[in-house]
């Protein structure tokens, strides 16, 4: 996959997931949730629209397959896809980044 059109959110998904429509394709990414502090939600929107964009600053190294998550197979009819953005060591998008800013709070990342 490269690099992608701009996510549009189709709404919140049974399961607290949010479904977006990249192109002619549907990702679902975990919703935020409106109890996390605006810290904590700002790293782990970060972290899902580099995803869903396929692109982020860090110039990040691609794509990196992931094994089939617990999602739907399809949301309306749309065949539901999955991937995970692989970021630069350091990088604020990045899984390590965001996943202390979660345990700065207390918080596991969903
Ligand atoms: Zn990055």
């Amino acid at each position: 996959m490269g690099e992608r059109g701009e996510p549009r959110s189709l709404g919140l998904v049974d399961g607290g997931l949010e479904a977006f429509a990249v192109g002619d394709e549907t990702h679902l990414v975990a919703a935020l949730d409106p109890a996390w502090p605006p810290e904590v939600a700002a790293a782990f929107d970060r972290w899902r629209q580099a995803g869903l964009r396929g692109r982020c600053d860090c110039g990040t190294a691609g794509w990196r397959d992931v094994a089939p998550a617990p999602w739907p197979a399809a949301v309306d009819g749309v065949p539901v896809l999955e991937a995970v953005l692989n970021h630069a060591p350091g990088c604020p998008a990045g899984e390590q980044a965001v996943a202390e800013v979660f345990a700065r709070h207390g918080l596991k990342v969903p």
